[in-house]
């Protein structure tokens, strides 16, 4: 069963139809590269949201009884489906959100991984026994699916996320509402063909595409939806967070981040640069884990200031299907006016522009800045651009404490030879993942990827979300 993506009018997926919005409405979704209209997606309403939960919840009995065969077979099919479909789904990637090649390549390795990873969760929803003090009581857990499980992802890697966290709930026996963002429909419709076609039951999985902030809390407020999986702002994050406190329903929050790297005098440049290019400019910096914040102790300061400017200037700006290609468009109007307000407050405010600062079309140049102070916008915000500050460090000491001075804690990286160093760093980050001698862009499925304060709540990952995305109940047999 296809969407009608001939028309590139895309519809909801709902109890296993394909439908239309209730209110018979859609809405464009442009081609970040130039604007261009790329498709027209159903624009959803609390009606469909309403609908879709309704599936979900009907469903819910049945798919709970599934036997773990036969969901690992339905998430390794995906997998086939998906390497079957792979020229369509880099495309989408390509022009629904203007990822490079590169990088529409390793969201969709990464993609696969997080399926494959997730069939293996299937067969390890289990409990434990427990000795008991009472006389020939048998005492035991079990692990049960919550129930319905919302799970809204946002533009930036829709595959590796759906891919995650929409397996993750599917194998462990949850039924799924899926809001994606009014950014990236396209490719959420494409996996939601591939999930029919492998095989899962009709109202397992069902997606609503539209607008986060108009039908969003319709989805979380829900009172048949049991546990609410959340990747996007720390804006929206706050406001599902209290919606969730309301109604006591457990949620992890996947936020947004500004993470820090550490270079210490005793780090190797020829190793540092290129893995420094990599965490800002993968996708133009619009990547969560990307690290826009460098301290080099300094001894080093100047060398990695002027090599790090050259490899930047020299980053691919070319053909977004050229594997040389890195820097991608940024992905919609307002967000290149916020990455444009950050440059420019910074350079009013006295910071230098060591390269880059231009932007080509809607894709900004690689843009290293100096001279940042607290007073700059750039210096405690999210960009989600190509743009990274760099300051200098008088001692790891002072690494540290600069590295820890954010609202956000989600990954980190510090690069020396010092081992002790090395891992105090790891144990005192206020982040929650650190690399040491690697990029702050790093993830695999199975462990565990999350942050803290303003950064989110929880972790995912196949551990974490078979631990969060299900309840463990005791029960005592007296023999
Ligand atoms: P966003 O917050 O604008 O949107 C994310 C999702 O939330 C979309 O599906 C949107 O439709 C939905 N939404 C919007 N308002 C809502 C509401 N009131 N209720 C429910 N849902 C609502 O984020 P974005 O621009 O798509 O993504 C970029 C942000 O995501 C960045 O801050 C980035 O750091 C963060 N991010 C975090 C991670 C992580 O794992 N921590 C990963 C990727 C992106």
């Amino acid at each position: 069963m296809n969407a009608k993506t001939e028309l590139k009018t895309l519809q909801h997926w709902i109890a296993g139809n394909w439908v239309d919005a209730s209110g018979a409405e859609t809405f464009d979704v442009l081609n970040p590269l130039d604007d261009s209209l790329y498709c027209r997606a159903a624009k959803g309403t609390g009606a469909d949201v309403r609908s879709a939960v309704a599936a979900a919840r009907a469903a819910f009995p049945t798919y709970k009884e599934t036997t773990p065969t036969e969901r690992e077979r339905w998430l390794l099919r995906i997998a086939e489906i998906m390497e079957a479909r792979k020229a369509e789904l880099l495309d989408c990637l390509i022009d629904e959100i203007g990822s490079p090649m590169q990088k529409a390549l390793f969201e969709f390795n990464k993609g696969l991984t997080m399926v494959r990873a997730a069939a293996g969760l299937c067969r390890n929803v289990r409990g434990e026994t427990f000795p008991s003090d009472v006389p020939g009581k048998f005492s035991m857990s079990i692990r049960a699916p919550l129930g319905v499980v919302a799970v809204i992802t946002p533009f930036n890697v829709p595959l590796i996320k759906t891919t995650r966290l929409v397996a993750n709930a599917l194998a462990v026996g949850n039924t799924v509402v899926h809001l994606p963002s009014e950014m990236a429909p396209h490719l959420t419709v494409l996996f939601a063909e591939i999930v029919a076609e492998a095989g899962f039951p009709a109202g397992s999985y069902n997606l609503v595409t539209g607008f986060g902030h108009e039908i969003g809390n319709d989805l979380t407020s829900h009172k048949d939806v049991d546990f609410v999986t959340f990747t996007g702002s720390s804006v929206v994050g706050q406001l599902i967070s209290e919606i969730c406190a309301k109604n006591k329903t457990p949620n992890t929050l996947e936020l947004g981040g500004k993470s820090p790297t550490v270079i210490l005098a005793d780090a190797d440049l020829d190793k540092v640069v290129p893995l420094a290019a990599r965490s800002i400019f993968m996708f133009a910096g619009q990547a969560c884990i990307g690290s826009s914040r460098f301290y080099v102790e300094r001894p080093l300061y100047d060398s990695f200031v002027k090599r790090f400017a050259m490899v930047a200037s020299k980053v691919g700006m070319g053909d977004l299907r050229d594997p040389n290609t890195v820097i991608a468009p940024i992905i919609s109007e307002r967000q290149r006016k916020r990455v444009k307000d950050h440059i420019a407050d910074a350079v009013a405010k006295g910071a230098t522009i060591v390269t880059g600062g231009q932007w080509e079309g809607n894709r900004c140049q690689p843009t290293l800045l100096t001279g940042v102070t607290e007073d700059m916008t750039v210096c405690k915000s999210e960009t989600f651009g190509p743009v990274a500050s760099i300051y200098p460090i008088d001692s790891y000491e002072e690494g540290l404490a600069k590295a820890n001075d954010s609202e956000y804690g989600l990954s980190s990286a510090i690069f020396t030879k010092d081992i002790d160093k090395a891992f105090h760093f790891a144990r005192n980050i206020g982040a929650g993942m650190c690399h040491i001698n690697g990029a702050t862009i790093h993830d695999e499925a199975h462990v565990p990827f999350g942050g803290n304060g303003e950064s989110g709540v929880g972790r995912e990952g196949t551990d974490a979300d078979l631990e969060a995305m299900t309840e463990l109940k005791w029960i005592t047999v007296q023999l």
